[in-house]
């Protein structure tokens, strides 16, 4: 490996985590940082004992280090390309070719692909690359062609939607832009329905992506149901459950901006179809006057805590929200309730969705526990990376 990465030596005892894999290094365990080093520098990470442990990328901020390898390697361009390699071999077997039903997966889950700081999203030809540290950020030219050798005819345009999600602390100011090719179609395919996406303008990049098996298992509850999606963002659940034959669906997002995405994407879908309407309204004011109307609801917020310090406040927002459901579903409904809360643990979302429902008194049961696809890999060392919870409930 080579000498020039600053050597990193962790505190007594403070290398326990990344023996069992683990790929972050907080800024209180490290002891010392020899030479000269820089935001978005490879660092190699040592035991207090002089043990290798790991390199990775290195930054200003509570996780100081983010590893890429467990093993004394160079990260040049195909190291890189290896590890897209990998992560595109996994999608290639989700994804056949000859199955242009679905043409939108995450390409790249960070850690859960062993490239933490880097999430790829692919719509129908184009990757939006989002980079979450300044290490990954400074390479992204390299990690842009090593794509486009790896992918060739398929990938049309690289966009960079990196502005928003670069850290605040950081000297780098990033600019939203295209890496590779231009303004390509943006119209993409999820199970056969079409959605319009907006990488540049939209949330995230662009597309809630991780819900796709939850939406599909929406279609197959929806026949002749009275269905509310609330928190829709750009409509996917409503389509789903029109598709699957409710009998009426109303989406509702406190963003006009959402809504006018939601009622696009209907026109794309099921033209002149009067089952449909959506509302710009904010969800707990919409949820206190709709008893019995609704016999199928899905709700999927966005993540009420980000930080652990907000975590006590994030599960009171859970529980009056889903208490808020349980007294208006109409007795019979199937509830499909979410988090995707990194810090808010399976069991707390449970506890909190639980404690809605006694509130309520209703008696429930769980039909289905859901987490996120397989395009979205959870490194088994990196529990973190499980944060989208969900529950089916059946309420009497
Ligand atoms: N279910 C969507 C993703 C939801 S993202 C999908 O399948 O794609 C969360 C959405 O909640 C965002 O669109 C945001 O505008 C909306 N939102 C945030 N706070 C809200 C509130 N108080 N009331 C209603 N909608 C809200």
């Amino acid at each position: 490996m080579d000498a020039q990465f600053a050597k990193t030596v962790l505190k007594s005892g403070k290398d326990q985590s990344l023996k069992r894999f683990h790929p972050w290094v907080f800024s209180g365990a490290i002891k010392k940082v020899y030479g000269q080093v820089n935001e978005g520098d490879v660092v190699a990470v040592y035991s207090n004992k002089d043990e290798f442990l790991g390199i990775g990328h290195y930054q200003v901020g509570s996780i100081a280090v983010r590893v890429f390898s467990f093993e004394e390697i160079t990260p040049d361009i195909n190291f890189w390309k290896n590890k897209l390699q990998n992560a595109y071999n996994l999608r290639k077997q989700l994804f056949s070719k000859d199955n242009q039903d679905t043409n939108v997966f995450r390409l790249v889950n960070a850690e859960g692909d062993g490239m933490p700081g880097l999430i790829i999203d692919f719509y129908n030809g184009v990757a939006v690359m989002q980079m979450h540290s300044i290490g990954m950020y400074l390479i992204k030219e390299q990690l842009k062609d090593a794509l486009v050798e790896i992918m060739g005819g398929e990938l049309k345009a690289v966009y960079d939607k990196s502005a928003k999600t670069i850290p605040f602390k950081s000297s780098v100011e990033p600019i939203d832009g295209y890496l590779y090719g231009s303004d390509p179609d943006k119209q993409v395919s999820e199970y056969g329905l079409t959605f319009n996406v907006d990488w540049e303008l939209g949330q995230k990049t662009g597309f809630f992506i991780d819900q796709r098996e939850n939406r599909k298992l929406v279609e197959d509850y929806a026949k002749g149901r009275d269905v509310l999606n609330m928190f829709c963002y750009t409509g996917g659940f409503s389509f789903f459950a029109m598709r699957g034959g409710a009998n009426l669906v109303h989406s509702v997002d406190s963003s006009a901006k959402a809504i006018a995405l939601t009622n696009e994407n209907v026109k794309l879908n099921f033209p002149d179809d009067s089952r449909h309407e959506a509302f710009a309204v904010d969800a707990f004011d919409y949820l206190k006057d709709i008893k019995d109307k609704y016999n199928l609801v899905v709700l999927d917020p966005p993540a009420f805590a980000k930080h652990r310090e907000t975590l006590p406040r994030a599960l009171q927002g859970y529980k009056r929200l889903n208490t808020r459901a349980f007294e208006q579903i109409r007795p019979g409904g199937i509830l499909f309730t979410f988090s995707c809360s990194q810090v808010v643990s399976k069991d707390k979302f449970r506890e909190a969705v639980f404690s809605g429902a006694a509130i309520a008194g209703r008696s429930v049961k769980i039909l289905h526990q859901l987490t996120q696809p397989a395009d979205h890999p959870v490194n088994l060392y990196h529990p973190e990376g499980e944060y989208l919870k969900g529950l089916v409930l059946y309420v009497d």
